[in-house]
């Protein structure tokens, strides 16, 4: 084989060459695994995780905004090895200063180099707090969505070079743009009153469950939820007093299942759980603890302490009759009919 052209290349150049191949690899990869998902927090647990191996920090975290229309940056929950003090509001401002300088002057800053520019570190006492090595900023269409923070290299690790702050960045546009997508996917599929996901997510996730069940065998159920009398609750106590309730059974809801399954707000005062790996009987059960704790619940409002109950019906998918996720959501929905029907604040399994 030819050596003609690394022939005049002298061991630094090499290196250096070497370096940016190596780089543009890693590169590729973090590309790659960054677009591989866009779910929020898996997202950034992929971004924290790629920057903590390639540059071997001990510490990362970032922080971006919770909802559309918040004018915060606050640190994500899924930050990797910082300790957090409770009495600290790990929030940023977008309107501080920093955030118009990250704009301006894009690239990565020290806490030394924010205290030069500004005299203090007023309004960045996230930052402070923290006490990140380096501050690497997100930004995507000209706007900052997110800040990156590093912590110190494991032991024996030199200062970060200015390739490395460079390869850095070039992470970080990755990142912001991988952000924004998963940040807009969110707000389109989740249901702003109950931070529910809404239904047209519900359908397709359960649609794809559907057809891993299918080949997997492993059961899957579908739970329908509805307020009892809540027309009249509402006529009773406003309907102001409704949304607060309604909120509340939201909440009730999502704590109650389990990180894989799915609660979604199938539209006015009824929802939808998905519960994949679960037969029609365990199902059952979960439906008994969230009924439970629902008509257990208390809301205060101006004063007064107030409660619903929940009618539930549950349905097992069977492989050979529900070809399409309506058929499944309407055998629930029977279900959740005989419950009603039966007197309410009760649940009712569908029969295969
Ligand atoms: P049932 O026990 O048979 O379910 O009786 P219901 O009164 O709950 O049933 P119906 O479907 O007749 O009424 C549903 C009510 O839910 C009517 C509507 O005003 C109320 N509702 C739906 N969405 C919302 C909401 O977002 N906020 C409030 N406050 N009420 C809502
Ligand atoms: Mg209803
Ligand atoms: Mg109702």
């Amino acid at each position: 084989m030819s050596n003609a052209g690394t022939a005049s290349l002298t061991v630094d150049e090499r290196d250096y060459y070497e370096r940016q191949i190596f780089d543009l690899r890693q590169l590729l990869e973090v590309s790659k695994i960054l677009n591989s998902t866009l779910d929020y927090a898996t997202l950034i647990d992929s971004i924290l995780y790629s920057i903590m191996g390639q540059f071997k920090v001990l510490r990362a975290g970032l922080f971006a905004k919770k909802g559309i229309d918040s004018p915060w940056l606050s640190f994500h929950r899924n930050y990797k090895g910082f300790e957090v003090a409770k009495a600290v509001d790990y929030s940023i401002s977008e309107d501080h200063p920093a955030i118009r300088l990250f704009q301006r002057q894009y690239g990565c800053y020290t806490l030394d180099d924010l205290q030069g520019r500004f005299g203090s570190l007023k309004g960045l006492e996230a930052l402070t707090a923290l006490k990140p090595d380096l501050v690497v900023p997100l930004k995507v269409k000209g706007v900052i969505n997110g800040i990156i923070v590093i912590g110190e290299r494991i032991e024996g690790e030199s200062d970060f070079t200015p390739l490395e702050r460079e390869y850095l960045i070039n992470v970080a546009v990755m990142a912001a743009i991988a952000i924004n997508n998963a940040f807009l996917f969110e707000m389109t599929t989740t249901d702003m009153m109950t931070r529910l996901k809404m239904k047209h997510y519900f359908y397709s996730v359960l649609l794809e469950r559907m057809e891993r069940s299918g080949i997997s065998g492993k059961p899957l159920s579908v739970m329908m939820l509805d307020i009892d009398h809540f027309k009249h609750f509402n006529d009773e106590h406003g309907h102001q007093c409704g949304d607060a309730v309604l909120k509340n059974v939201a909440q009730v809801l999502q704590k109650l299942v389990r990180g894989e399954d799915i609660a979604a707000r199938y539209g006015g005062e009824e929802f939808c759980v998905l519960l994949p790996d679960t037969d029609g009987q365990a199902a059952g059960f979960v439906a008994e603890r969230i009924r439970s704790a629902v008509a257990r619940s208390v809301v205060e409002y101006e004063g007064k302490r107030l409660s619903v109950t929940i009618s539930i019906g549950v349905a097992q998918f069977q492989a050979t009759t529900d070809y399409t996720a309506k058929v499944i959501i309407e055998r629930a929905d029977r279900a959740l009919y005989s419950s009603k029907a039966d007197g309410r604040n009760r649940t009712t399994i569908a029969g295969s």
